[in-house]
């Protein structure tokens, strides 16, 4: 056994530890958890704690259906709302098959393979989440408008307002679960905060993100209140994306970083960019994977709907953060399309794979957005060789059916699993018939 596992078996001493929870993601990004006796943990460890593979979404066929949950021991955290002696601990996992191998359907798995594949060429890939959600009132009801808990706008200021206290305990339980959150604030919507994690090297922040998540949920709940990731629960109002910001590193030099170039743009970090640019069609099915998600990238409420760069353009795809005159270290790119009910690992997987195409291709860089793309009509667009995002999520899945860089970076398994499933999400949306269609037909038609 290793000083990891050690510890963390003296920890469940040391704090009382009555139950562990052991974490993982499905396919789609929805956490999954089974809770174990502590006597269970070195065996858990050793071999994993088996569950049926084919009940987890994505995972497996039925007549392969054994897989193992091996945890992670840099993981081990205590739930602080399960309260402290006895108190419950989680971990995430790995998944594993009856005969040790990686489980190819393990989102975390396809994340892992990805960085290794970057750290293979030196690179090690950072990222920092700015996560938005909304808070209601209510638990949501079938057919009813949510009611947001305010009606304040960016950066508000709200005496005794619900999402002060809300981001206060919140932050508070990241926190203590060894999360650093860098900012928060109220977003543009009524009710619409946002959260910002430090980054940190990719695997930890989608782990991070997961937690996020949950605690965001449990913090909700323990007020009354309800919280959603949801990419766009209004029509009127602004979605919620998580802008993430990315940076490579080989060893510990920002390899973004170019003293003296343009916007101190290292040739590493134009590439990286003409990476995503050149892919962002086939990356979009996985970063925005819901039929609701192309409803936030229609534009306005400053999202992206075209595929493009610029520096300080928050109508650009890719932005290039100009805050610091002398960014060094802090060198990065923000990424504007993904949202916040995305699978954080896949995403990461995918953003990452297109980026590091484009540093091994030495794709070129084309010219940057120097206008407010939407307000441009599409001959201009096209002029400046700047391309729509997907507009829904068949048009995504369209592309991402033809991509090898998914194929290859998803792993067969889970690039079919996920197009199976998203086809299916678009049939059953296709088939519905909506208030809006009724609003405007009835009554003339
Ligand atoms: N909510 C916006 C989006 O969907 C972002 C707004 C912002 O962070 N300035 O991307
Ligand atoms: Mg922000
Ligand atoms: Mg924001
Ligand atoms: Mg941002």
């Amino acid at each position: 056994m290793g000083k990891q596992e050690e510890f963390v078996l003296r920890a469940l001493e040391e704090r009382d530890v009555r139950f562990v929870r052991l974490w993982f993601t499905d396919v789609l990004g929805s956490l999954k958890s089974v809770a174990i006796a502590p006597a269970e943990l070195e065996g858990a460890f050793s071999e994993g704690i088996g569950f049926d593979g084919s009940a987890i979404e994505g995972f497996a066929r039925v007549y392969e259906a054994d897989m193992l949950a091996k945890p992670d021991p840099s993981t081990f955290q205590i739930l602080p709302w399960r309260g402290e002696g006895p108190s419950t601990a989680r971990m995430f996992c790995d998944i594993v098959m009856p005969d040790g191998s990686p489980s190819y359907a393990d989102p975390r798995f396809v994340l892992k393979r990805t960085l290794s594949k970057a750290a293979e060429n030196g690179f090690t890939f950072y990222t920092h989440p700015e996560i938005e959600f909304y808070l209601f009132k209510d638990t949501p009801q079938p057919g009813a408008d949510p009611v947001p808990v305010d009606r304040s706008g960016y950066f508000d200021h709200t005496a005794q307002s619900s999402g002060a206290d809300f981001r206060r305990e919140a932050i508070t339980m990241l926190e203590s679960m060894g999360i650093s959150v860098e900012f928060s604030h109220h977003e543009g919507g009524p009710g619409q905060q946002e959260i910002d994690l430090r980054y940190a090297d990719a695997l930890s922040t989608a782990d991070n993100i997961m937690t996020f998540r949950t605690v965001v949920r449990e913090v909700a709940l323990s007020q009354g209140i309800w919280a959603t990731f949801m990419p766009k629960p209004f029509t009127t109002h602004p979605g919620s994306g998580m802008h993430t910001h990315v940076s490579l590193f080989e060893g510990d030099r920002n390899a973004f970083f170019s003293a003296g170039s343009e916007y101190q743009l290292s040739k590493t970090g134009r590439s990286f960019i003409a990476g995503i640019l050149t892919h962002a069609a086939e990356i979009t099915a996985v970063t925005n994977q819901w039929v609701n998600s192309y409803k936030r990238l229609i534009g306005g409420g400053e999202a992206p709907s075209y595929i493009c760069w610029g520096h300080n353009n928050r109508s650009a795809m890719i932005r290039v953060p100009m805050y610091k005159p002398n960014k060094g270290q802090s060198t990065r790119i923000e990424l504007r399309t993904i949202d916040s009910a995305c699978n954080p690992y896949l995403a990461f997987a995918v953003i990452l794979a297109a980026g590091m195409k484009g540093i091994e291709e030495g794709y070129d860089l084309p010219p940057e957005a120097e206008d407010d793309v939407w307000s441009l009509n599409d001959r201009e667009r096209k002029s400046l060789g700047i391309d729509p995002l997907p507009k829904t999520l068949y048009e995504a899945i369209g592309i991402m059916e033809n991509s090898e860089l998914l194929a290859e970076t998803l792993g067969e398994h889970v690039y079919d699993f996920f197009l199976r499933n998203k086809r299916a999400e678009w049939e059953e949306y296709r088939g519905q018939v909506s208030a809006f269609e009724r609003d405007r037909m009835l009554p003339v038609i």
